[in-house]
This record gives C-alpha cells, sequence and structure tokens, in this order.
C-alpha cells in the first residue's frame, strides 16, 4: 500500500498506526537511489513524500532555506540563484532528487570536494519518529548546543523517522568558474595529480575522474 501525506500531522498519524500495528514503513522521495533504499516491500507501507513540495523560506541576510522534504535539490538553487546563490551539495541526479533523499543518503556531488556532503550543509529538520513522535533538530545556526543528533539523522536512510522538513545554509555563487578537460594516460596519473592538486593547497570547486568505460568512444 502507498500512501501519500500532505502535512506533518498526517505523516506522524501514520506512523503512530503503523508502529502500533506491527506495520514496516518505507519513505520515498523520488527513488532515484542507487541503492534501492525506497524500494516499497509486499508488507510494508510505501511513505511517498511528493506532496511535500513547497519552499518555506528564504533568507538571505542568514544564508538559509526552508524546504519541504519532496522540494528536488535543483530547486532550491533555482530559488535563490538571481539572487547569487547556491546549494552546494550536487548529486548528478539532482534534477529529480528530493531533498529529503539527500538528507537520508548524505548525498553529495562534485562540489563537495570543497563545500562538504549534505551533513556539512544541513542545519535543521522536522523529522517524525517512528512512533509518530514529531521532533525538530538543529534550527537555523550552525552546531547548536548539546549531541550532535542532526549528524546521526543525515545518512540514516529512512531507518531513524520521516523526515518532514529541512534547513540547509546557501551559498554565494563563486565570482568566476573556470573548467579544465584534463586526459591522462592512466587511471593511478589521474589519482596522482588529483593528490598533488590538494598537496599544492588547491581546493578546486569541484573535481571528477572519468575513465575509459564511463567515456563515450566517440570522444576519445
Ligand atoms: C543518475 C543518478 C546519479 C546520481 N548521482 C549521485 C551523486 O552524484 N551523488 C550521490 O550522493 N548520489 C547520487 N545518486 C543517488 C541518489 O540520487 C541520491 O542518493 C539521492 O539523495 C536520493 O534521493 P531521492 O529523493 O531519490 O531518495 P529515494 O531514492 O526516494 O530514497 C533514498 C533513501 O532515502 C529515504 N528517504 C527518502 N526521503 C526521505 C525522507 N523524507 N525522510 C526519511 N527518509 C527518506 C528512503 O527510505 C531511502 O532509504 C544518483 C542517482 C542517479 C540515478
Amino acid at each position: 500500500m502507498a500512501v501519500l501525506p500532505k502535512t506533518t500531522e498526517q505523516v506522524s498519524r501514520i506512523l503512530a498506526w503503523c508502529h502500533r500495528n506491527a506495520v514496516k514503513v518505507v519513505p520515498r522521495g523520488s527513488g532515484t537511489s542507487l541503492s534501492g533504499g525506497a524500494l516499497p516491500l509486499a508488507d510494508a507501507v510505501l511513505l511517498g513524500l511528493g506532496k511535500f513540495k513547497r519552499i518555506l523560506d528564504i533568507d538571505y541576510e542568514d544564508r538559509l532555506v526552508v524546504v519541504q522534504p519532496g522540494v528536488t535539490n535543483l530547486a532550491i538553487t533555482q530559488a535563490v540563484q538571481d539572487r547569487g546563490f547556491y546549494y552546494a551539495p550536487d548529486p548528478s541526479s539532482q534534477i529529480a532528487c528530493s531533498i529529503g533523499g539527500n538528507v537520508a543518503e548524505n548525498s553529495g556531488g562534485v562540489h563537495c570536494l570543497k563545500y562538504g556532503l549534505t551533513t556539512n550543509n544541513v542545519i535543521g529538520c522536522e523529522i517524525v519518529l517512528m512512533d509518530g513522535e514529531v521532533l525538530r533538530i538543529g534550527g537555523r545556526h550552525l552546531d547548536p548546543a548539546g549531541l550532535d543528533l542532526l549528524g546521526v539523522i543525515v545518512g540514516s536512510e529512512g531507518l531513524l523517522g520521516v523526515v518532514t522538513e529541512v534547513t540547509v545554509r546557501i551559498l554565494p555563487t563563486p565570482e568566476t568558474a573556470r573548467a579544465l578537460l584534463i586526459g591522462f594516460s592512466t587511471v593511478a596519473g589521474a589519482g596522482q595529480c588529483v593528490a598533488d592538486v590538494i598537496a599544492a593547497g588547491i581546493i578546486p570547486a569541484g573535481m571528477e575522474m572519468m575513465d575509459r568505460k564511463a567515456t563515450p568512444s566517440e570522444s576519445r
């Protein structure tokens, strides 16, 4: 069975009912996870977050955006780019994957070399625990006092609860960006180049390596 709640209250009631009746629940964002964590099970409820699609707040002064979990990763950047900001973690699936899925998977992308993974860019969330209890963790500022519970939730693959709201930091778009494409005869040579660049104290905004199998034959 699939359910598509629209509010945190509905998520809470669904989880509480399932908990009382020992029914498994599989949360689902956009279903792009390569590890298959959002695949439905025959004896479980599939809880889709597709209706949690709203950007709730954009705060340029404090450089943060509050979103519902079904908002796509790319939509965050699209919402703030006119004002010269962007959201740094950029999985290649960013056009489709949801921020809730990114939190559950601690997703990364090319920019994470410099700006960190999802865990380094999420500062708060609302989560409904499996028994229906609603918790707010973190908030609108970095490093709140106490245990790093946000660090436990980010990357927990939907096992601890359902994330129903996420607060992310946004960064100013760099003034310039230059792309370099460099060919290497061996993968080891390319890897050594990465090590040399980092050892020289240069942290590029992004780095990606593609081997022969990943590049189409026309480009060789
Ligand atoms: C072409 C392609 C390229 C990709 N590139 C990258 C990449 O560069 N970097 C990278 O890190 N990943 C990448 N991925 C993997 C995937 O896109 C990410 O892991 C993404 O974060 C999954 O988001 P989703 O919304 O599709 O989540 P789903 O696939 O729907 O769910 C993933 C997991 O999160 C849980 N979940 C989803 N929403 C919630 C929620 N609101 N609360 C609690 N749990 C939830 C699910 O139960 C499941 O365990 C790629 C995938 C594809 C298909």
